[in-house]
């Protein structure tokens, strides 16, 4: 899968995931990143990108003229249609759902954000979903894409070591994940739970379950509502609600 961020900072997309499993998933050519800078498209000798809004107001804009030259120069290099996206506090919020969609593509184009945000035109042109990380402003949109590109990443076949690992995370099936220990088996006077000791693989398993929606029921209600849950989970579900 390749990723194709358009972006002024390209060295801050390059240093953040170059590392860990994002790193080694690049290196062995499962991912792609590719990095844009908008710069190179600019139209002044002091590489300027920016200009004051018309209007007036505080801060700069990124001006379009730059934007979708890069654009269009780096849709050269894309086969077919793939979503473009702009990284901006105005966009529909990112979960686990977009990046389930999202990683069915081969190319996914990120447009990075900076100053008081793009001339409405360039993204009125080659825009085709905004994505938002929160509710809340950041400088630029670098963090924002990385962000995404490491949670797509890890739905990619062969960048986990272990591919089942992403299927039974938080808010894979609308539940969070159930704790995890590991050695050693006491520490500081707390036990790791019993039955994780005991190789009943059915047991581990009906008390992860239980973990999952009693920490999901504590911490995050609203996703219940959508969770994928048996008669069994049902069942749990009523008996416990009173505690929270
Ligand atoms: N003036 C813009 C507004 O009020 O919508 C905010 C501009 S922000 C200071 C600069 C850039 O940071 C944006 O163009 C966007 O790319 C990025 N950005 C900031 N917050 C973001 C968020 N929550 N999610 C995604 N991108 C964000």
């Amino acid at each position: 899968m390749k990723f194709h961020v358009m972006t002024l900072f390209p060295d801050m997309i390059r240093e953040g995931l170059d590392n860990s499993i994002t790193g080694r998933a690049i290196e062995k050519g499962l991912i792609d990143v590719e990095t844009v800078d908008i710069r190179d498209y600019s139209h002044s000798k002091t590489r300027r990108v920016d200009d004051y809004p018309y209007g007036g107001g505080a801060g700069m804009v990124m001006q379009a003229g730059p934007v979708v030259e890069c654009f269009e120069d780096l849709k050269k290099r894309i086969p077919g249609d793939c979503p473009v996206i702009y990284m901006t506090p105005q966009g529909r919020v990112f979960n686990q759902k977009i990046a389930e969609e999202l990683a069915q593509y081969e190319d996914v184009v990120f447009l990075c954000g900076h100053y008081e945000g793009i001339d409405e035109r360039a993204l009125e042109l080659i825009v085709t979903d905004n994505i938002s990380i929160g509710d809340f402003v950041l400088t630029g949109g670098e963090l924002p894409a990385m962000m995404m590109i490491d949670c797509i990443s890890r739905l990619v076949p062969g960048v986990l070591n272990n591919d089942s690992s992403a299927e039974i995370e938080s808010f894979h099936d609308n539940l969070l994940e159930y704790p995890q220990y590991t050695r050693p088996e006491e520490f500081r006077g707390m036990k790791v739970p019993e039955v994780l000791l005991s190789g009943h693989h059915a047991n581990i398993e009906r008390w992860r379950r239980e973990q999952s929606i009693e920490r999901t029921l504590k911490s995050r209600p609203d996703l219940l509502e959508n969770a994928n849950l048996d008669k069994k989970d049902i069942e749990y579900l009523q008996n416990i609600r009173d505690k929270y």
